[in-house]
């Protein structure tokens, strides 16, 4: 993970840095740290956030027009001041900023110091700029050639920046696996993680491609090289973002704006792409590949996190829907096992920053079998969306809060739309079942904007739970993955323990743990599994178990043995898990502000796991 942004033009670096560094703080915020180039190399760095930085600063001289600065999410050592980015190189004429994990620091660690070099952090990171050092002074070369004679010797992930004092008109950046944009102003140049820090000054961008390196310099062209000393033409795009898209709009949170837009992010998911009027699906970005997949023998979901209980709801959908084999992998656990895969598998990989780190190896892992991969993610231009042969854009927009929730719902909804449109082509449902579908998924956007008016009446009932110690989260069917996401929600970002679990397992165990203490939320919407659900709730009660149920409007059954009912507008059990999960995401936003944690940036955790 980690956040890195540089700037090199006429402009004052400072201010562009630090408002890169705050729009970037979702991917870590353990330190932050800066390095500014004149006649000699600044740097300021401390634990904490940026305005931790920012008040660390103030009074001292940060002018300068070069610069980078870096928001660090710790993989190796310990979130402290040392261990913050940048590092200096021995002499303290070199200076690198980091995203991703060297895995082979350790050998290059020791060859290093029995040359004599002295370590002062505990990261990873610290080997490469001893290393592109001691290449500079061994072979003679500029700190572009050491810098790529140095990433020839790295195993791992990275995107870097370095700062050399001796080149002070010149920012040298280059990736592999970490995301790394350029953008190109007149007369100026930006480097970041993701194009965020650099939407109001230019829309050409560059994404840098694995073991490319730019050659950034005052004054001149963009120059592109790889690893291997090939020259590459800078292929620049068109940045399609706006400044109020990254912005509040008038909500305290980020987490809150983003549960208020599925309305919206939802309907953009659909758009183009679910026709009533015809009564169909198309779904643009796999059209070259629709006859593989309704030819598929196996679908196989691969994802991580939120993702993974969205690729969870796929699951169910497509086998109910299009009658193909679904399963669902932790992609970190896919990759590093040995999974049967041939080449009548597709394999749909998900992701909503398109950077997951495990999931990428999973797709390269699939496609070196012969399947077909198709990709799932939010972030235009991203690793996974090229890495894939195809795939699908949820288009819900940036989503900051760590928490993920728009990103969840957009998913689902392009699952559903997945499943119809194989399920039509390969004549699986009857037209009359697919068209009462079709209806229904496109009434969801107004039925979530009803679900978002219950809000006072969940802030209530979060007002009692907020200082519970665990809870769990229970459904059955398509309510399951929305136990999970549940749980895993309230779990991110209030560091309350809990647990989602299939209901009727949870006889097998969790019913162990029932009190009077123990809340335990039941997704239990009249659709599906009813009436099991209901004796589960019988189960709980019985032991004096606190009950929060999600019912669908109207219901009677479960009001009489709930302690509380947040009521949901009915709709096809597939497209429960799209209106379900919206009362759950405000319980638990309402419950971490009660407990005041940090619903953006909930402690040890980031968004874009670019880290395995
Ligand atoms: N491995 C580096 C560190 O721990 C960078 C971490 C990251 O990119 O998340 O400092």
């Amino acid at each position: 993970m980690c956040g890195i942004v540089a700037y090199i033009g006429p402009r004052e670096a400072y201010p562009v840095l630090i408002k890169g560094l705050h729009r970037l703080e979702y991917r870590g915020y353990d330190s932050a740290g800066i390095c500014l180039l004149n006649d000699d190399i600044r740097i300021f760095k401390c634990k904490g956030k940026v305005s931790d930085l920012e008040d660390y600063v103030a009074g001292k001289n940060t002018s300068g027009t070069i610069g980078m600065a870096h928001t660090r999410w710790a993989t190796h050592g310990e979130p402290n001041t040392i261990n913050a980015h940048p590092h200096f190189s021995q002499n303290r004429t070199i200076a690198l900023i980091h995203n991703g994990i060297i895995e082979n620091y350790m050998v290059l660690r020791s060859e290093l110091k029995n040359r004599g070099y002295i370590f002062t952090s505990e990261t990873d990171t610290e080997v490469l700029v001893h290393l592109i050092e001691d290449i500079m002074i061994s072979e003679q070369v500029a700190v572009e050639d050491a810098v790529r004679i140095a990433l020839n010797q790295v195993i791992g992930a990275y995107a870097i920046v370095i700062l050399a004092r001796d080149s002070p008109d010149k920012i040298i950046a280059a990736r592999k696996g970490s995301p790394m944009v350029l953008g190109i102003g007149k007369g100026e140049f930006f480097v970041a993680s993701d194009a965020t820090p650099l939407i109001e000054y230019t829309d050409n961008v560059v994404y840098l491609n694995d073991e490319e390196i730019a050659i950034i310099e005052r004054g001149k062209d963009l120059k592109i090289k790889t690893i291997r000393n090939q020259s590459h033409t800078p292929y620049i795009q068109k940045l399609a973002l706006s400044l109020n898209e990254i912005e509040k709009g008038g909500f305290e949170h980020f987490m809150l704006k983003e549960i208020y837009e599925q309305p919206r992010s939802i309907f953009d998911s659909m758009r183009g792409r679910l026709h009533i009027d015809q009564g169909n699906v198309t779904l643009g970005g796999i059209r070259d590949y629709e006859q593989k997949i309704l030819n598929a023998k196996r679908i196989i979901i691969t994802a991580c996190g939120t993702s993974w209980h969205a690729g969870l709801v796929g699951e169910y959908l497509i086998e109910d829907l299009a009658r193909i084999p679904v399963e669902v992998e932790y992609s970190s656990e896919f990759r590093y096992r040995n999974p049967v895969l041939n080449e009548d598998d597709v394999v749909i990989a998900i992701s909503q920053s398109g950077e997951t780190a495990d999931t990428l190896a999973a797709i390269d892992l699939a496609k070196s079998k012969g399947a077909t991969v198709l990709g799932i993610c939010n972030v235009v231009g991203s690793s996974i969306a090229r890495a894939t042969h195809a795939g699908v854009y949820t288009h819900a927009g940036p989503e900051i809060g760590v928490a993920s929730t728009k990103a969840f719902t957009a998913q689902v909804a392009v699952l559903t739309l997945l499943g119809l449109l194989i399920a039509q082509k390969k004549g699986t449902i009857p037209n009359s079942r697919f068209q009462k579908i079709l209806l229904e998924l496109d009434s969801i956007p107004a039925k979530v904007e009803r679900i978002l008016q219950l809000n006072d009446k969940i802030r209530d009932i979060a007002t009692i739970y907020k200082d519970v110690k665990n809870s769990l989260y229970l459904g059955r069917g398509y309510n399951f993955p929305v136990a999970l996401e549940g749980a895993l929600k309230l779990k991110e970002i209030s560091y309350i323990h809990a647990e989602g679990y299939p209901a009727a397992e949870m006889k097998h165990g969790p019913i162990a743990l029932i009190d009077e203490h123990m809340p335990v939320l039941f997704i239990a919407t009249r659709r599906g599994i009813y009436e099991k659900v209901i004796s589960n709730i019988e189960e709980v009660k019985a032991r004096k178990g606190k009950i929060i149920a999600i019912v669908t409007e109207g219901d009677e059954s479960v009001k009489n043995l709930a302690d509380h009912c947040i009521e949901i507008p009915d709709t096809e059990e597939m497209l429960i898990p799209l209106l379900a999960t919206i009362p759950l995401q405000l319980l638990s936003y309402h419950i971490a502000v009660m407990r005041n944690c940090n619903v953006d940036q909930p402690r040890n955790l980031a968004k874009s796991v670019t880290v395995e």
